[in-house]
């Protein structure tokens, strides 16, 4: 029996020594040391043996589950430590590594554009003032001198709200907003975003167009050819051509449209300017008295002048877009380009 117990015990040490997870630690466990295990077999068979025997191989039997006992939790601990050992150095943190870059947007062109615009305007001694785009008609139409049955009042152009509120048509309420706000001297430009019902490759629903006003004592069509043609070289380049043509709006007068020489062929003659040479960008002109009367400025003491462009015109030219709706579709690969 004393061999028996021997053998049990080298045997188990054996597959101890095999064993690699907590799981089969715990069959051993069971199949030596369980209530059908082997050990318990074996102490079974000591009823059979003689009351001189019995105690001799019961101390035998003890010493032997002892062993067993402590190899199985020393083998236990072996089991757990490595685990932990490995868990901690799967977890490692490399603190060296670069970070993972967040994915980032670009700027629109037509944000791009407006704040050059702007910086350029604000370094001529011009202030960007803001307005409302649900407006009154009196800002959009009555002040600006739009009698009740202009043609830009129809349905076809404006979105009308109701009968008094519409989707403004153009920038220039801003104009009428920061005249009945301060007195001059006024020099603003308002960038923003304007509506009208209209939509194919030249034309949007929805654009932008940046406004300037300056009114003071004195001032000329001088004035305004001067600062205009100051700004279309910083946008456009140093000695870009500059061209002004009589026009008609309400709100100036006189008015004139403004050409500049055509960038794409330097004025040769091309597609895009039609094969004239210049390229329209903006419409001018002096205050008309008119407008005055509505903002309670003295037409006799004070002159000024105003403009207006679409940043969209000013974007395709600048960049060579040509087609409008590109710049409202919102294609990555189209806006990474900027
Ligand atoms: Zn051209």
């Amino acid at each position: 029996m004393r061999e028996k117990l021997e053998a049990l015990l080298t045997a188990a040490a054996a597959e101890l020594a095999q064993v690699g997870s907590e799981e089969s630690l715990q069959e051993l466990r069971v199949k030596y040391l369980g209530k059908k295990g082997e050990l318990t077999s074996v102490m079974k068979g000591l009823g059979s043996l003689t009351p001189e025997e019995r105690p001799l191989v019961g101390q035998i039997v003890n010493k032997v589950k002892g062993e067993l006992e402590s190899k199985i939790e020393a083998a236990s601990l072996q089991i757990r430590e490595r685990l932990k050992a490995e868990k901690l150095r799967s977890e490692r943190l490399d603190v060296t590594l670069p970070g993972r870059r967040q994915p980032v947007g670009t700027r629109h062109p037509i944000s791009i554009i407006t704040e050059e615009i702007s910086g350029i305007f604000a370094g001529l001694g011009f202030q960007v003032a803001e307005g409302p785009e649900i407006e009154h008609d009196f800002y959009n139409f009555e002040a600006l001198n739009f009698p009740k049955d202009h043609p830009a009042r129809d349905m076809q152009d404006t979105f009308f709200i109701s009968d008094t509120l519409l989707l403004r048509t153009h920038t220039s309420p801003v104009q009428v907003r920061t005249m009945l706000k301060q007195p001059p001297p006024v020099r603003i430009i308002a960038p923003g975003t304007v509506y009208r019902c209209d939509s194919d490759a030249t034309h949007s629903p929805m654009f932008h167009q940046i406004e300037g006003l300056m009114v003071d004592k004195g001032i000329t069509f001088g004035d305004l050819k001067g600062i205009l043609t100051n700004f279309i070289n910083q946008l456009f380049g140093s000695g870009t051509g500059v061209r002004l043509r009589p026009s008609f709006f309400p709100f100036t007068e006189p008015s004139a449209e403004v050409d500049i020489a055509c960038v794409i062929c330097k004025g040769k003659g091309c597609r895009v300017c039609k094969n004239t040479g210049w390229l329209e960008i903006l419409g001018a002109g002096m205050v008309d008295p008119e407008v005055y009367r509505h903002v309670n400025y003295d037409a006799e003491l004070y002159t000024g002048f105003a403009f207006g462009m679409g940043i969209e015109r000013i974007a395709m030219l600048k960049y060579g877009i040509s087609d409008m709706r590109l710049l409202f579709e919102n294609d990555l690969r189209f806006l990474k380009q900027f």
